[in-house]
């Protein structure tokens, strides 16, 4: 499908095109596309890659946004595979749009596959939620790693935080380059909390949300999680959890293996966005590994064991939103306990002093590079000066 945003299929100076290969990178990204198109002044194209095809349009649709579809990618063995189809799709793409500069968010290789296909053209790339470090680069693995790549590649760096700016700073990044904007993953919360969706399904009690998908729980933490709850569920048999389980299908069936039959666990399809926040809202608990759940908890005043050794988002840990036990710890189900038993924690505002920021990051980001990508269009000086 051709997007309504994708004015020429001809060269034109300034054509923006902004790739999004997930669920959490659409719901970043709708926020600055929002924000540009508002404005009007650069020829863009939003492409949904074909890593979460069907996740991406559910956002995109939320927020009246279109975005041209790549097919589906087939589920390569390893993610390097994929990467590698995907780059070689998304190069060809940049060439036939005549894109001038590339747009990605975050750390998946859907991202670092436009950065090099961008790279590879020698098209400017424009990283969003760039400088997230984890203490440790293997751990989350790749994501970590691939974030740093993109960083490598990245003409523009938009970090959500100081801490972020600090760690592009320490890499050699040029101050100039960055700039802190505050995470739009607020952006799209406070624009769902201002449309007051309410959880459309059964008035059912929820005490405990669950999401689990990082690869690294993918070999035992994902059982460990699911002996836990298990645990925990006949001590308390009145709990009730509910668990979106995610769009990867060998993950969803262990779940349903290990937790189908448990009748305090309801297990169901992801639910659309507007949905999940409106259920995170209303329990105020959850067990995850997701980043962007993190960054959500403080302004849901909602909180989350994540379930990781170390993570890139401490800001939510500092504020007492979020603690990290990995499934391994022999304190994993003590810890889910104390989850169950804790005060919520209180609501941060949306504003700029808040662990993610004040939620006009979009707005900023798009500011900022409408004027980048102008001035690059700009002809240079010399052609203006008038003949003597
Ligand atoms: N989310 C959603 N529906 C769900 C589960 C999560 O809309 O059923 C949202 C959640 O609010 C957050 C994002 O998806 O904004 C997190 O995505 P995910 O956990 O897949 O990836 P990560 O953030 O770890 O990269």
């Amino acid at each position: 499908m051709r997007s309504p945003y994708c004015r020429a299929l001809e060269p034109t100076p300034g054509h923006l095109l902004i790739v999004a290969g997930t669920r959490p990178e659409a719901i970043k990204l709708a926020p600055i596309v929002s924000a540009l198109l508002a404005d009007g002044r650069l020829p863009l194209t939003v492409v949904a890659a074909g890593q979460q095809s069907l996740e991406v349009s559910r956002v995109f649709d939320q927020w009246g946004l279109y975005a041209m579809h790549l097919p589906q990618l087939p589920s390569y063995g390893h993610w390097r595979a994929a990467e590698r189809e995907q780059r070689h799709r998304l190069r060809a793409l940049f060439r036939a749009l005549g894109a001038d500069a590339v747009m990605v968010q975050g750390d998946t290789w859907s991202a670092y596959a436009a950065a090099r296909a961008a790279a590879e053209l020698e098209r400017p790339l424009i990283h969003v939620e760039a400088g997230l470090r984890s203490p440790d680069p293997r751990d989350p693995y790749p994501e970590d790693a691939l974030r740093r790549l993109i960083s490598r590649r990245a003409w523009r760096h938009y970090a959500p935080t100081g801490s972020a700016r600090e760690a592009l700073l320490a890499e050699g990044v040029d101050d100039a380059q960055i700039e802190v904007s505050g995470s739009t993953a607020v952006d799209a919360l406070r624009w769902l909390l201002a449309r007051a969706q309410q959880p459309t399904w059964e008035d059912e009690r929820v005490d405990l949300m669950v999401t689990l998908h990082r690869r690294e729980n993918w070999d035992s933490g994902l059982d460990l999680v699911c002996r836990a709850l298990d645990q925990v569920l006949q001590e308390r048999p009145a709990l009730r959890v509910l668990w979106p389980l995610h769009s990867n299908t060998r993950l969803a069936q262990r779940v349903r293996d290990q937790l189908g039959q448990q009748p305090g666990v309801r297990l169901c399809e992801p639910l659309p966005h507007d949905q999940f926040i409106a259920r995170l809202r209303a329990c105020g608990r959850i067990l995850s590994d997701s980043g962007g759940v993190q960054e959500e908890l403080p302004y849901l005043g909602a909180a989350g064991l994540i379930v990781r050794r170390c993570s890139e988002r401490p800001q939510s840990v500092a504020s007492g939103h979020a603690r990290l036990c990995a499934a391994s710890d022999p304190g994993f189900a003590e810890a889910l306990r104390q989850l169950l038993d804790r005060d919520r924690p209180a609501r941060m505002p949306f504003e700029q002093t808040s662990p993610w920021g004040d939620g006009l990051a979009g707005t900023r980001i798009a500011r900022s590079v409408v004027a980048a990508l102008l001035a690059r269009r700009a002809p240079p000086a010399q052609a203006l000066a008038l003949p003597a």
